[in-house]
């Protein structure tokens, strides 16, 4: 038995998806055991291509169980138009192959609202958020103020208590918002449309969890953003309102005595970031656009570009320390093969100081990169499947890195296709 965690090392978008995809074929179980669907995994397999938002990526294997854990904020609705999307594809969704915990709180229609409302009052002071209600969910949930899906299984007792903290949200809604209030009614049509589609799939997933850990299964640990969006640990408040990092698999996903033995960390060959707030390494102009184009740098959900700069050794080194990462994967390395010269960020100069410790937030606003180049390869790297065959500069790259964030490189992506991997 062994278990794993992929998570993200920089600010997500790392390609967490397509590595979840390409590892699961060792895993029996597959958890998703923090955030919601407010980012999303791309993956491309013999399936065809998929944004998925809240699913874990091993839907696409056969006889691979995916869990949506306690820490998940479960949003019926989106999570339903998920399915169905994934059913149209023919790709098979089950109580089987997809378990929800009963103990995942249910992320409400008002959550989603009140992050829009939020955004607007902050106006040019906004978070950058993707309005899918993530912040005040979790709010709610830490307030004690949201329902869990395995109270969908008690309709009289659910409909009290969902009336009670109706009362409570309507007052914000209204009276600071001064936003339409939400009836019963709505939450009906809402219970119905939604959370009694998604009901047969909620079950006791700890105690399966423990069983299969009891008989030696191989568990998969997913995350959803990167280090740096980390609620604790992050770029507060710039981050995300959970942990992503990989400690805290055990608690979402309720397998509290998991232990993972190995902590994949996903890290582009550049950077990306979305939304607001610092971005030391941030290129503009020209050739930032260019290399967002040569990505296909543009949200999986919002369709939103993303800032992009060089890779920011460090953030990465920051991030694989917070992560616990026992293993690197270097994704889109395709990606800078038209650049004749690589910009890497190797310090921050802050105050007129250099430094490679990543500092404490407020300082990133005043941080400058300090900036080095090294050679490029100037050539298509996507057929390559050995690290002997790659370009010397390549493989120069890829050490380089390594060397800086002091923590194995393991895999090299050069394509979105499952295939198109290095395993060093
Ligand atoms: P995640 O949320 O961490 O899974 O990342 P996203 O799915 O949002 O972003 C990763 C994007 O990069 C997806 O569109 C992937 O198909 C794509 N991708 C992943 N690895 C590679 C790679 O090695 N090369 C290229 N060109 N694209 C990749």
């Amino acid at each position: 038995m062994s278990n794993c965690a992929i998570v993200g090392i920089n600010w997500g978008d790392e390609g967490k998806g397509r590595m979840v995809d390409y590892l699961t074929d060792k895993y029996d179980i597959v958890v998703r055991y923090q955030g919601g669907g407010n980012a999303g995994h791309t993956v491309i397999n013999n399936s065809g291509k998929f944004a998925l938002h809240l699913i874990p990526s091993g839907i696409f294997r056969k006889g691979v169980v995916n869990v949506l854990g306690n820490g998940v904020a479960l949003d019926p609705e989106n999570l339903w138009q998920e399915m169905c999307s994934l059913t149209e594809k023919g790709v098979s969704v089950t109580p089987q192959n997809l378990r929800i915990s009963e103990r995942a709180s249910l992320l409400m229609p008002w959550h989603r609202d009140l992050d829009a409302l939020e955004e607007e009052r902050l106006k040019d002071k906004k978070y950058g958020s993707t309005k899918q209600g993530i912040a005040p969910f979790y709010s709610d949930k830490y307030q004690k103020k949201t329902v869990m899906a395995g109270e969908l299984f008690y309709p009289d007792e659910l409909r009290s208590h969902i009336k009670d903290i109706l009362e409570w949200k309507n007052l914000t809604i209204s009276n600071v918002y001064g936003a339409e209030e939400y009836t019963m009614e709505k939450i009906e049509k809402w219970i119905s449309d939604y959370c009694e589609k998604i009901k047969p799939f909620v079950c006791d997933t700890a105690s399966f969890l423990r069983n299969a850990q009891e008989k030696g299964k191989n568990i998969l640990f997913e995350a959803q953003l990167g280090s740096l969006r980390d609620l604790d640990l992050g770029i507060y408040p710039y981050t995300t309102s959970s942990n992503t990092t990989a400690a805290f698999a055990p608690v979402g996903s309720g397998l509290t005595t998991a232990k993972i033995d190995d902590v994949v960390g996903v890290v582009k060959a550049y950077s990306t970031c979305v939304g607001e707030g610092p971005f030391v390494c941030e290129m503009f102009g020209e050739e930032a656009q260019k290399l967002r184009d040569a990505g296909g740098e543009y949200g999986a959900k919002t369709g939103r570009p993303r800032r992009v700069g060089p890779i920011d050794l460090v953030a990465t080194k920051y991030g694989v320390e917070v992560q616990g990462a026992t293993c690197i994967a270097l994704t889109k390395m395709d990606v800078l093969s038209s650049m004749e010269k690589i910009p890497v960020c190797v310090k921050y100069s802050i105050d007129g100081k250099e430094t490679d410790k990543f500092p404490f937030p407020t300082l990133l606003g005043g941080a400058k990169p300090v900036i080095e180049y090294v050679d490029g390869w100037n050539c298509d790297i996507s057929g390559v499947r050995s690290f002997s065959k790659l370009p010397k500069q390549a493989r120069n790259y890829v050490k380089m890195i390594e060397k800086a964030i002091g923590c194995r490189i393991g895999y090299v992506s050069v394509g979105p296709e499952r295939e198109s991997m290095i395993i060093r």
